[in-house]
């Protein structure tokens, strides 16, 4: 149970970057282990834990988007990860279609399932009505999207009009494709990692000039809603969609045996490798649509489709070095120098080496043959390294000095750290460019380019030296003319007022993402509140664990970083109402909410006596100050009476209620 718990926070975690960010933080690969490892264990012990990622789709919504209710469900697919798990798929099919014709009059004909690619981009569903274009969302958590109509607009290959003229929803995959990736990377700064966040995350920016910068397509394949049965197959929803001039991809086959379909995956395996975009996999899906309504829908997928994922190709190389580098955390991490080798197309010269055990795991030496596997990022990662005698290696030796600053590096049980987090260049870099991000305190233009020249040009030691920027400085950095200049300045400025979860994220506290960081100002409400919060209060917040406790405290504790962070707040910097709206009505009081209290919602109110400052418990103790006892309020009532503690009931109650609103 332990193990699913942190199992399904941890998902959670990733999820939340994935496809709420667009920024994931572990590969493919690694995220389908740990949700494989889920799955079995809720299947091992028949047990499924609240709010188990296995049992929703996708992540967590916006607030800044506008709702979008899809008027059909949209799913996720359930997954073959071998020819064999698809063989059993099949036969699974063909038993329920049998079992159906036993027991019905109406016989679902001989299975037929139609192939297509699994193009990796994000989901767009578009609303058409009286024949035109009038939404378009996210697929969210499948019943509610994000609506990115303007978004969706940039996209040249979908129509605005169609012929048909009822209510309709279509879905697609909004991509970027891998030639507008590469042209994207050598015309700016910025470099996008992969084609699949690339395109997600142009679609979800609320800014629709940035989406079309991307240049996106769709490929659209499926029909979510249809107010009246137009047509009964996928060859029919495809056929439909080319009369209606939507963007289909010209691969879709049909076949109705297993050895056929095989051969079909891997005539798709060699054909992905020459596309111009990205794709994971294949979607084998049932043709009729009787026999998918017979065979229905988990929470999560229909049982009537299937995707199968191809593993990544590997190939062989030499490691030729090992280069450390110093991250925003002061995070030292190798990264593999390679003999270089072309992988579809793309020259990889390097390769990620996660920590040393990383490199004592797989057995890698400066000089080894290694194996790499280039998933759908542009970096790739080492496998392993393969045995031969005839090369000659030496051990990668461990650093003991900042190849940077030179300080004395520490070690804690896995990774390696620079302690000089104040004047370790890479550090102080990527921790204004971290801080100027646009979830953090969004101050545009504020590139790590230019980052880099505020470091190396203008001598920039402190977060803070941002808020003394002059006019005059800015204009001795190369390529910084009056507009720029004042864009900049103006930037920087508008950051100071900002909400508190993007400052607290800003700041760069280990383990804290901007999820934990919201958490943190709802539990809290107040930076404060935060600073000086004890490990048991920040146990409390929800996926806070002790050694993110422990950072949190000793960040807070720095003496250094005290004092930036009384720097920073003295140049000006005003929090913007968050999502939670403040008062210190209720500062320091301990509350406990207990019965039912008609017309209310106790999680609401808790929310709420949070936000007024309040710290809210579930025991009664003699640390309470009051406690709020609705009907059926049983033993906390009685103790809290026993304890003489203040508490409000029936009318009193209401009234305190009211004030609150
Ligand atoms: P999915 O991407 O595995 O499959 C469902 C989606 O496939 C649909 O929503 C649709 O958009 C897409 N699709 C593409 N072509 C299609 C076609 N021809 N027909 C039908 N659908 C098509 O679904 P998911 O649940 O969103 O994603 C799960 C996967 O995402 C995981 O297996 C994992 O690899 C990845 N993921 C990674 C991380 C990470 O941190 N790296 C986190 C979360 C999810």
């Amino acid at each position: 149970m332990e193990r699913m718990t942190e199992l399904i926070n941890k998902i959670k975690e990733l999820n939340y970057h994935y496809y709420t960010l667009d920024k994931p933080l572990v590969s493919d690969k690694e995220y389908d282990a740990l949700y494989q490892e889920l799955r079995d264990l809720e299947k091992e012990t028949n047990i499924i834990l609240d709010g188990s990622p296995t049992q929703e789709v996708g992540g967590q919504i916006l607030e800044k988007f506008t709702k979008h209710e899809h008027l059909g469900r949209l799913y996720s697919l359930d997954k073959a990860q071998s020819y064999e798990a698809l063989s059993e798929w099949m036969d699974r099919a063909e038993r329920l279609r049998l079992a159906y014709n036993q027991s019905h009059d109406e016989n679902l004909p001989k299975l037929e399932y139609i192939v297509e690619l699994k193009f990796d981009g994000l989901t767009i569903n578009l609303t058409y009505n009286n024949g035109e274009l009038i939404n378009a969302a996210t697929r969210g958590t499948g019943t509610i999207g994000e609506e990115i109509l303007e978004q969706v607009k940039t996209i040249k290959t979908i129509p605005r009009k169609i012929a048909y003229q009822g209510l309709i929803e279509v879905s697609g995959e909004g991509i970027m494709p891998l030639s507008a990736l590469e042209k994207y990377n050598k015309e700016n700064i910025d470099q996008l990692k992969n084609a699949r966040n690339a395109a997600a995350g142009a679609l979800r920016n609320l800014d629709p000039a940035i989406t079309k910068k991307r240049n996106l397509d769709a490929y659209i394949y499926n029909i979510a809603y249809m107010e009246e049965d137009i047509v009964d197959s996928q060859e029919g929803v495809i056929e439909f969609l080319k009369e209606n001039k939507f963007n289909t991809y010209p691969f879709a086959k049909k076949v109705d045996n297993y050895k056929d379909l095989i051969g079909v995956i891997e005539e798709i395996a060699d054909l992905r490798k020459h596309i111009d975009v990205l794709t994971d996999g294949v979607v084998i899906k049932i043709n009729d649509f009787a026999t998918r309504e017979a065979l229905g829908y988990t929470n999560k997928f229909p049982r009537w489709a299937i995707a199968y994922k191809y593993e990544a190709d590997q190939y062989l190389t030499q490691l030729l070095d090992v280069e450390w580098n110093v991250g925003r955390t002061g995070k030292v991490t190798p990264v593999a120098i390679l003999e270089p080798v072309d992988i579809d197309g793309v020259t990889v010269s390097r390769a990620t080496l996660n920590n040393y055990d990383d490199i004592e795991r797989k057995k890698v030496r400066l000089g080894s043959m290694v194996l790499i596997r280039r998933s759908n990022d542009v970096i790739p990662e080492i496998l392993t390294a393969v045995e031969d005698e005839s090369i000659q290696t030496k051990e990668i030796e461990k650093p003991k000095v900042c190849p940077y600053c030179h300080s004395e590096l520490f070690y804690d049980t896995v990774h390696i750290y620079c302690p000089n987090s104040l004047n370790c260049k890479p550090q102080l870099n990527a921790r204004l460019t971290h801080f100027a991000s646009r979830e953090a305190m969004d101050i545009e233009g504020l590139s790590d380019k230019t980052v880099d020249q505020l470091i190396n040009v203008l001598d920039i030691k402190e977060l803070d030296d941002l808020y003394e920027l002059k006019e005059e400085d800015l204009a001795k950095l190369e390529g910084f003319k009056d507009k720029k200049i004042s864009n900049l300045l103006r930037a920087i400025e508008n950051s100071k007022h900002v909400k508190l979860e993007s400052f607290i994220y800003a700041l760069g506290i280990p383990n804290v993402g901007i999820k934990t960081s919201q958490d943190l100002v709802e539990h809290f409400g107040s930076l404060d509140k935060i600073r000086n919060a004890k490990a048991e209060d920040l146990l409390e917040v929800e996926d806070v664990g002790h050694i993110t406790a422990r950072g949190i405290i000793d960040f807070f504790n720095e003496s250094h970083i005290e004092d930036a962070l009384e720097k920073l707040l003295s140049n000006g910097i005003v929090f913007e109402d968050s999502n939670v709206d403040k008062s210190d009505e209720l500062d320091g009081l301990t509350i406990v909410v207990t019965g039912s209290i008609e017309g209310y919602n106790r999680k609401e109110i808790e929310a709420k006596l949070k936000n007024m400052g309040a710290k809210v418990t579930s025991a009664v103790s003699k640390n309470t100050d009051i406690l709020l006892a609705g009907e059926k309020a049983g033993s906390k009532l009685t103790k809290a009476q026993e304890l003489d503690i203040k508490i409000y009931q029936d009318q009193e109650l209401m009234k305190f209620l009211e004030g609150l609103e």
